[in-house]
């Protein structure tokens, strides 16, 4: 696949001429390449976007609105080529990419394109002498920056809103998954979005990424990827005063009480730590179960997790596919030695899974479980991002929640009990944007999205998005 940038509404090189190589994970061979965009892409990306600004944020709601509906109604039209290639970029199961990846993107762009037309603004009334009402009103050229592990998903969960509130959008997907934001400009190309409304460049993070971030045309970026990334973007932004909203890492704890309905406790749990081979944001990877119950679920666990089935990504029965890269497949075997040197036990797992034929060069890895680590090691405090997960006793909820808290993220937290006070009480004291009580993944688009510590600052999805891409600003009139 020969990948494009795509601006003002035209597809095109980048202007220096260089490309990268694009490798499709599963059989660990290059297939395409990309643009290695540079600074001078992003200037000509910027001038697109800010002779759109005036028109497309003039336009009524009901028009953009309509406009963002064609583009669901590309993304459905194209749903198994986009489900394909996002397998094949990414290396995740085709069965995980048509039921999860497509649908959310389509999701994402149809919640948005509804919301504005009922996205309204305060008013203030002084009584006898004034009102003050609340403009929201789009930013300009704003900063989209997205990661490689849901890639369409995220890509769009950021250009919706952005879109919807009238603002217009320089977007950069992840240079190891570009494939489906190529196919997606396309779609937004034919569907009728005007030249320049949204332009996407492709290429590494350290050139055209830090041009966004550091762009001073480009008002505000949302952005997400890696903490260490997170805080190399607000240190170039902050002293520009660019709104930032920042969806970070998460190494997130699932707690067991020894009251949960076990089956559905192991069997979402499972889910939980393995869906996208672990590479999900909000993956339990660590797991702490209330000693009373700590060996039954231990042995339920791990009899699940010898079940799952790692390989070609085509195949339904595969309920893993291959890590994203050889450099990522690399870190997290990396942790696995930590955790034997700091003392754990691998009850499953723990080596490359071995893939004949095509596969023989691709990037398994089998689903690990670890226990016998202490709740502050760098193994259960340090983000892995990969299939491996932690099991850890504990004896009180006071020690449960003192191991939740015991790492410097907070995005999401999983809460297995039938007690209604404890949760209460566990959910107040978890250190965490989102807390799933006996569930995981259920999503609503209208929640706030986002982490603390960290794993972010801000909120996505719902009025929250949209108030992000707009200023408010308000007006008092006073009586005459
Ligand atoms: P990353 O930080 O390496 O890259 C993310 C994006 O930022 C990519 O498009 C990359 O090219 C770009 N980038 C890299 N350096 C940049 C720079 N200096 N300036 C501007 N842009 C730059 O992250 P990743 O490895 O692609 O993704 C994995 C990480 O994302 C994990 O830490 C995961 O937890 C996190 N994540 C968080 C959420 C969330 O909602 N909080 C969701 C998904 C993933």
């Amino acid at each position: 696949m020969q990948i494009q940038n795509y601006i003002n509404g035209r597809f095109s090189d980048p202007l220096n001429g260089q490309f990268l190589d694009n490798t499709d994970p599963a059989r660990g061979k290059v297939y395409g390449r990309i643009p290695a965009s540079g600074a001078e892409d992003c200037d000509l990306a910027y001038e697109a976007a800010k002779a759109a600004f005036p028109a497309w944020s003039m336009m009524p709601a009901t028009e953009r609105s309509a406009i963002l509906m064609r583009i669901v109604e590309g993304i459905e039209a194209r749903h198994e080529e986009l489900a394909q290639a996002e397998s094949t970029d990414s290396g995740k199961p085709l069965w995980l990419t048509r039921s999860v990846d497509i649908m959310r993107a389509a999701a994402n762009i149809r919640f948005f394109a509804e919301a504005i037309l009922h996205f309204s603004a305060e008013s203030h009334a002084i009584p006898g002498q004034a009102i003050n009402y609340t403009l929201r009103q789009p930013i300009g050229v704003v900063g989209c920056i997205s990661p490689w592990n849901l890639p369409l998903y995220l890509f769009t969960w950021k250009i919706a809103p952005a879109l919807a509130a009238g603002n217009t959008v320089v977007a950069k997907p992840s240079e190891i998954t570009p494939a489906t934001a190529y196919l997606f400009s396309q779609i937004c190309s034919e569907a009728g979005l005007p030249p320049g409304v949204l332009n996407v460049v492709h290429g590494l993070g350290g050139n055209i990424g830090k041009a966004i971030v550091s762009h001073p045309g480009i008002k505000a970026v949302s952005f997400t990827g890696g903490t260490a990334t997170g805080a190399e973007i607000a240190r170039i932004a902050a002293p520009m005063f660019k709104k930032l909203s920042l969806e970070l890492g998460g190494k997130n704890p699932n707690l067991v009480f020894a009251d949960c309905d076990l089956e559905k406790a192991v069997e979402t749990s499972v889910r939980g730590a393995f869906t996208n081979q672990g590479q999900i944001c909000l993956c339990g990877s660590r797991i702490f179960i209330e000693e009373s119950l700590y060996p039954r679920f231990r042995d339920a666990f791990v009899e699940k997790v010898k079940q799952l089935k790692t390989g070609d990504p085509s195949d339904p029965d595969n309920f893993m596919g291959a890590v994203v890269s050889k450099a990522h497949l690399e870190k997290v075997e990396s942790y696995i030695r930590l955790a034997r040197e700091e003392g754990g036990t691998v009850l499953c797992g723990g080596e490359r899974a071995v893939v004949g034929g095509e596969f023989s060069e691709g990037y398994f890895l089998q689903p690990t479980v670890i226990e016998g680590l202490s709740a502050y090691c760098r193994t259960n405090t340090e983000e892995i991002f990969g299939p491996v997960v932690t099991l850890t006793p504990f004896k009180t909820e006071d020690e449960a929640l003192e191991f939740a808290n015991a790492t410097p993220y907070g995005l999401a937290a999983m809460l297995w009990t039938q007690d209604v006070s404890r949760t209460q009480r566990v959910a107040e004291k978890i250190q965490a944007g989102i807390v799933w009580v006996n569930c995981w993944m259920l999503r609503d688009l209208r929640t706030p999205f986002g982490g603390v510590k960290q794993s972010g600052v801000g909120r996505e999805g719902g009025w929250e998005a949209l108030r992000f891409f707009t200023e408010a600003k308000n007006v008092c009139i006073k009586y005459a």
